[in-house]
């Protein structure tokens, strides 16, 4: 088995893992920032009847001659009312939202018209069908809105409103156990003692879980001993993908991987060719994904990103290309020979609207500043020398918002 690989062939090897979620019935409330299970199609046409666009007067345009006579004023129809045929040889006054009554041609918006009483003068002739929005304009009654695999976003749910959607079927979210292991862990509320950290890795991921459509299990701790790492095994039986972070490289006490092979998990790979995040294992253990990170913060959180937000995605039905557009490096970037390398960088825009990028501080695999202070990746791929200043890298946004 080739387990040292290249990024692109390890990230084949994750998508390949991926498997769907089932479906579930939700209310439409909670929908927003779920995926839709199956395509929407509309309950009824939109607009469902002629409806005014503006406020003025329903008209029968064979009524006006020349357009500049008067009209007596027959009736007003507001938003949600229903109207009686348009009289012949009169005008009603229409609101925006209003049906339009049955003979009327044309609404005549205020601004040009003069009401006096309950007569109207008219400034001039209305196009045929000016102002009105015809029912079934935009949506004809079951006609698809939406496909399978649509985030809901907050415009996609108004939609589902208006179309009469009340519950919707969506990809139940993949439940992902977050276990940062290390004897050296305190909790980020902890005061750590000698030889001790905080624990970033559990509280970071579990957010980066969430921003990419999962429900978090934990996050776990789990110590460096066969034993408790046994017991966070079964702790997290339910979970969907298990996603470790540390403990999987070459220490004495990076044990993830022999805890989980005494489960019977099968590796894909354990190593790729990129910088940060060399050390990465991804398997399956019963049959779902899991992936064991670095320990170190820049490199868990950026190989979440590339590997495990793809991956939860795909569970989901959503596209999972990489989206990039190019970036010109401000400042040059150092690129390990034969790795692939994912600089953090901030970007800006210069004064000729060229998207420009620049390292977000120093690019070490446990300076989490980078993270926080970044916009997203810069890609230089492992064939690249060091790249210069005003060379042109492929820069993908995080996508956590
Ligand atoms: P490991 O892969 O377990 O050898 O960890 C690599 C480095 O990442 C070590 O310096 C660890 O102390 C650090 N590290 C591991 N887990 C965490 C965590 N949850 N939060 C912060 N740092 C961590
Ligand atoms: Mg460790």
């Amino acid at each position: 088995m080739d387990t040292f690989v290249t990024v692109e062939h390890a990230r084949r090897a994750v998508l390949d893992a991926a498997r769907p979620m089932p479906e579930e019935t939700v209310a439409l409330r909670s929908a927003v920032g779920r995926t839709l299970a199956a395509p929407v199609v509309a309950r009824g046409a939109q607009p469902p009847f002629d409806t005014s666009a503006m406020d003025g007067f329903a008209v029968r345009r064979a009524d006006l001659g020349d357009g500049t006579g008067e009209l007596p004023v027959a009736a007003t129809i507001h938003a949600g009312e229903v109207p009686s045929p348009l009289p012949p040889g009169t005008a009603v006054a229409i609101m925006t939202g209003a049906p339009v009554p049955a003979g009327a041609d044309a609404v005549v918006p205020v601004e040009r018209a003069t009401r006096t009483g309950d007569t109207v003068r008219f400034h001039g002739l209305p196009e045929a069908a000016a102002h009105i929005r015809h029912a079934g304009e935009w949506l004809s009654n079951g006609a698809q809105v939406l496909s399978a695999g649509s985030l809901v976003t907050p415009g996609v749910l108004g939609l589902l409103a208006s179309v009469g959607a009340a519950t919707v079927e969506v990809r139940r979210k993949p439940r992902v156990a977050v276990i940062a292991t290390g004897d050296e862990l305190v909790d980020a509320t902890g005061t750590p003692g000698p030889g001790q950290i905080r624990d970033s890795n559990g509280p970071g991921l579990a957010a980066q879980v969430e921003a990419a459509g999962g429900d978090v299990s934990g996050p776990h701790w789990g110590r460096d001993t066969a034993e408790d790492l046994a017991r966070v095994l079964d702790a997290t039986a339910e979970a969907d993908v298990l996603v470790f972070a540390g403990g999987v490289s070459m220490g004495e006490r990076d044990l993830v991987r022999e805890a989980l092979d005494a489960r019977g998990a099968e590796w894909a790979f354990w190593k790729v060719r990129q910088r940060p995040g060399k050390p990465l294992a991804f398997g399956t253990l019963d049959g779902r994904p899991v992936v064991g990170l670095p320990g170190n913060p820049v490199s868990a959180a950026v190989c979440f990103e590339v590997y495990v937000r793809p991956l939860l995605l795909a569970g989901l039905g959503r596209p999972t290309d990489r989206v990039t557009e190019p970036a010109t490096l401000d400042a040059p970037i150092a690129t390990p020979a034969g790795l692939h390398t994912f600089a953090r960088v901030a970007v800006r825009r210069d004064p000729d609207g060229r998207l420009c990028a620049s390292p977000a501080g120093a690019q070490g695999s446990h300076v989490a500043l980078s993270l926080a202070f970044s916009d997203g990746l810069a890609h230089l791929p492992a064939d690249w020398d060091d790249a210069p200043a005003g060379a042109v890298v492929a820069f993908e946004r995080w996508a956590w918002w």
